[in-house]
C-alpha cells in the first residue's frame, strides 16, 4: 500500500463515499465524512453541484479504487494489465488481484484494523507466510497459504487489538478461514466479487484503460 500524503478524511470527503482508511474511527462519529459529507473546499457547492462528464465519472471510480487500496497509478496501470490478461471479466479481475494483496488480506483476516495498518505490520515484518516472514505489502495470497505473525508480533498492543475486535465480530470473508484460537489465517480460495463488496463501478475503470 502506497503512503498518499493528503489527509485520509479527505479522500472519502472528495470521493463522496466512505472509504474506511482509518479503522475504528470509521464507525464511530468522530467520522469526519459523517459530520462534513460535502468536498473540502471553499467551493464545495459548485464542486458538489457540477455534473460529471463520462470521463469524470470514469476518472472518479479509478481514484476511488486506489485510495481505497492505497495504491499509486503505476502500480494501478500494472495491475490492469495483469487483469486484461487473464481469464474474465477484466474489472473483475483488477478488484481480486487488489483483494488478494498482503495488506489487505492481513486486515480483511482480523491481524489490522485498516488496510493502512496491515501494510505497516507487513513492512514491519511481523507477517509470516507458511511459516516465513514476507514484508512485501504487495505480495499476491495463494489458495492453500497460511498467514500467522511472529512472536514480536503477536506481543505487540494494535495487532492484539484487532485480533480481539475481529473475533468478536467474526466478519473475517468466506474466501480466508481464520483461527482466532491459534491467529492462523487461512486462504481457501480466491475472493469472488460478492467477497469484495465494494460499492464501484469497476467496468468504468476498464473503459478509461481502455480509450
Ligand atoms: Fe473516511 Fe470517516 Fe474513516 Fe475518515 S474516519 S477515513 S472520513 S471513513
Amino acid at each position: 500500500m502506497a503512503r498518499y500524503r493528503a489527509a485520509l478524511c479527505r479522500q472519502c470527503r472528495r470521493e463522496g463515499i466512505k472509504l474506511y482508511l482509518k479503522g475504528d474511527r470509521c464507525i464511530t462519529s468522530k467520522c469526519a465524512f459523517e459530520r462534513r459529507p460535502y468536498i473540502p473546499g471553499m467551493h464545495h457547492d459548485t464542486a458538489r453541484s457540477r455534473k460529471l462528464s463520462e470521463y469524470g465519472k470514469q476518472l472518479r471510480e479509478k481514484q476511488k479504487v486506489k485510495r481505497i487500496y492505497g495504491v499509486f497509478e503505476r502500480q494501478f496501470r500494472k495491475y490492469f494489465e495483469i487483469a486484461n490478461q487473464r481469464q474474465g471479466e477484466t474489472g473483475e479481475n483488477l478488484l481480486k488481484i487488489l483483494e488478494r494483496r498482503l495488506d489487505n488480506t492481513v486486515h480483511k483476516s482480523g491481524f489490522a484494523v485498516s488496510r493502512r495498518e496491515g501494510r505497516q505490520i507487513v513492512l514491519h515484518g511481523i507477517v509470516k507466510i507458511n511459516g516465513k516472514v514476507v514484508n512485501i505489502a504487495s505480495y499476491e495470497v495463494k489458495p492453500g497459504e497460511k498467514i500467522t505473525v511472529t512472536e514480536k508480533g503477536a506481543g505487540m498492543a494494535s495487532v492484539k487489538k484487532a485480533l480481539l475486535e475481529a473475533s468478536k465480530k467474526r466478519t473475517v470473508p468466506t474466501w480466508i478461514e481464520m483461527n482466532f484460537e491459534k491467529n492462523e489465517a487461512t486462504i481457501k480460495n480466491e475472493p469472488v466479487r460478492a467477497d469484495i463488496g465494494l460499492p464501484v463501478q469497476e467496468q468504468l475503470i476498464v473503459e478509461l484503460y481502455s480509450k
